[in-house]
This record gives structure tokens, C-alpha cells and sequence, in this order.
């Protein structure tokens, strides 16, 4: 009989499942206030509506704030390693397909220490869900600037300052090679929601980027995009097929300059017909919406990018069906293939 140190968890009907059967009974131990506690809630009012047997899913993380993550969630998971979530989520989703594997990073443990896990998760297209928390500063460490942090961040580790050109994560898995790329809000609800369901019903790595406030040592990073007064005219929210309009009174829109370079337009003097259409295809388009959110143009948030491509685990499983159809070599025969000399 096989032994676990991890409590079993009982077979559950997908149709009955609710988000109280997802949370655990460990008190979440995050700072009062934390964006976090918004993703944790809206994820277990997601999950069941994907209709998976709660005993089917893994949650695994690395290290930091968000890394607690698995404590919270009554699933199978893993707290692992600084950085190294990605290679443990690509071996439980290889080993076995049927599981929903989803895998919990913030901007230091997913973009620093494991940055290297990043990129290649992403090209290798390994179906799991992949969230990424991003406060832009170091958390758990209490306060130390992050890859993500912007130029002149003033912070326990850079008094006078960052000097580092920060790493713009949506641009970052693109370059990978990202088959799903998004954006969203920690406290935007029904956002985050959509947003969830959209990366969990995508075959391949679904890697969604949350923009999450850490009130005790960056608060209100994100507060022109989240603040009411000011967030109409701040964020675009991208919608497939549409072209693309924020404001207030949806007035602006976006248009690209003859140079190719996105712009902010008026949409009545400009044309709705000019305007820049959201595909999500497309990578260019893509591309040009992981750039903006500075120099007067809004952040983008929603799916960027969503295409097909086969997953890393599915082809793997080919290989292994076809392996074992094929003539069966003991070891014996394998050390009677010759042997290699050293000279
Ligand atoms: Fe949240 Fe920041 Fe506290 Fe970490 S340090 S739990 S990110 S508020
Ligand atoms: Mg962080």
C-alpha cells in the first residue's frame, strides 16, 4: 500500500462543489490588507465552476508572500523551492495529465531567482496555470525592490533609488513564447474572475500576471489603476475582436502613428474604423500591448495574447505510448549495443 505524508482527500463530486469546500481550516497569514487575500478568494470561487474534482487539482508555489498560497487551498500542493515551481509543476503535470496543476509566483521568486524556470515553462508550453503575483517590491523579506520595481524605487536595498531597468513580465513570456498571456487586478473582482477561467480553460501554460498591492512596503503601486476617480482614463481593458476604447465617456481609443508606434486618439475626430482592433492571435498586437501603460498610454488589461500550439505533456505521452509500442530492449540488450571507448 502506498504511504503519503499528505492527507488524502476524498473523492468529490465536481457538480456539488462549492468555494468553502477549497478553503482550508489554517488561518491565512497575511498582512491585514494584502491584495492577496482577494486573488485567494477569488480563485476558490472560481474553481468550482470548471467542474474538476477538487482532488484533481495541485497547487504548487516557491517562495515568498504569495508562496503560502497551497496552505490555503484544500487541494493536493506544494510549497517547494525559491524559483524552482515551474520545473516541479512540469513534472506532476508529465507524470500525470489528468491533474489541473496550477503554480503560484510572485515577481522576486518567478522573475529573479527564477526567472530561468520562467521562459522555459513558457516555451515549452506545459499545461498549467500560472499566476504570478505582482506587488514590485520583495515582500516576505520585508521591503527589499523587486525585478519588477520601477527606476528609482527607494526601498530597504536601494536607499538612494533602483538603478535597474525593470523586467516587464507580459513582454518577458511573449518573448518565451507564451500561448496565454494576461493581466489583471487583485481587487478587481469580476475581472479576475474572467480572467481565471479564461487561463484555466486554456490548453498550455495560461500565465496570467496579477497586479496585487502590498500595503506595508509598497502601498498604492497600482493606485491610478485602481483608484475610481482615475482608473477610466488609466486602464484599457481589452476585449477580442473590438477596437480598443477607454476614457470616462469612452472617448479615447488607440491607433497606431505612421511609425507603427501606439497612440492616444480622439475617437470621434479620429474614427472608430482607425482605431486599433484587439486580436488575440495576433503577437505584433500582442507585442505593442505589453509596451504601453507609460508615456500617457493606459495599461492594458485582459487577455493579450491566446493561441494554440501543442502542450509540452501531450507530446511527451505520444512519445512514451510509442515507445512502449515499440520492440521491448531489456538492459541486457542495451549493454550489448557496444560500449563507447575513452582514448
Ligand atoms: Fe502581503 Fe506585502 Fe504583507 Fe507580503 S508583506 S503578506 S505582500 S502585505
Ligand atoms: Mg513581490
Amino acid at each position: 500500500m502506498a504511504h503519503s505524508v499528505y492527507p488524502e482527500i476524498a473523492p468529490t463530486d465536481p457538480a456539488g462543489q462549492t468555494r468553502k469546500e477549497f478553503a482550508t481550516d489554517q488561518d491565512v497569514r497575511w498582512c491585514p490588507g494584502c491584495g492577496d487575500y482577494s486573488i485567494l478568494a477569488q480563485v476558490q470561487r472560481m474553481l468550482p465552476s470548471l467542474a474538476i474534482p477538487r482532488e484533481n487539482y495541485v497547487f504548487i508555489s516557491g517562495i515568498g508572500c504569495s508562496s503560502r498560497f497551497p496552505y490555503y487551498m484544500d487541494t493536493y500542493g506544494m510549497h517547494s523551492i525559491h524559483g524552482r515551481a515551474p520545473a516541479i509543476a512540469t513534472g506532476v503535470k508529465s507524470a500525470n495529465p489528468n491533474l489541473s496543476v496550477w503554480m503560484v509566483t510572485g515577481d522576486g521568486d518567478g522573475l529573479s531567482i527564477g526567472g530561468n524556470h520562467f521562459m522555459h515553462v513558457l516555451r515549452r508550453n506545459v499545461d498549467i496555470k500560472l499566476l504570478m503575483f505582482n506587488n514590485r517590491i520583495y515582500g516576505l523579506t520585508k521591503g527589499q525592490y523587486s525585478p519588477t520595481s520601477p527606476v528609482g524605487k527607494r526601498a530597504k536595498s536601494t536607499p538612494m533609488g533602483s538603478i535597474d531597468h525593470p523586467v516587464d513580465p507580459a513582454g518577458l513570456a511573449l518573448g518565451a513564447g507564451a500561448t496565454f498571456v494576461a493581466r489583471t487586478f487583485d481587487t478587481h473582482v469580476k475581472h479576475i474572475q474572467a480572467i481565471l477561467k479564461r487561463g484555466a480553460d486554456h490548453k498550455g501554460t495560461a500565465f496570467v500576471e496579477i497586479y496585487q498591492n502590498c500595503p506595508i512596503f509598497n502601498d498604492n503601486e497600482f493606485i491610478s489603476l485602481t483608484d475610481k476617480s482615475t482608473k477610466a482614463d488609466t486602464v484599457l481593458e481589452l476585449e477580442h475582436g473590438k477596437p480598443m476604447i477607454f476614457g470616462k465617456l469612452k472617448d479615447k481609443g488607440i491607433a497606431l502613428d505612421d511609425k507603427g508606434h501606439p497612440i492616444v486618439v480622439d475617437v470621434e475626430a479620429h474614427g472608430e474604423d482607425k482605431l486599433l482592433v484587439h486580436d488575440e492571435e495576433d503577437l505584433t498586437v500582442a507585442l505593442i500591448l505589453s509596451q504601453m501603460g507609460q508615456n500617457g498610454l493606459p495599461t492594458p488589461i485582459g487577455v493579450l495574447r491566446a493561441v494554440k500550439r501543442p502542450t509540452y505533456d501531450e507530446m511527451m505521452q505520444e512519445q512514451v505510448e510509442t515507445a512502449q509500442a515499440g520492440p521491448k530492449n531489456s538492459v541486457q540488450d542495451l549493454l550489448d549495443m557496444g560500449q563507447w571507448t575513452v582514448e
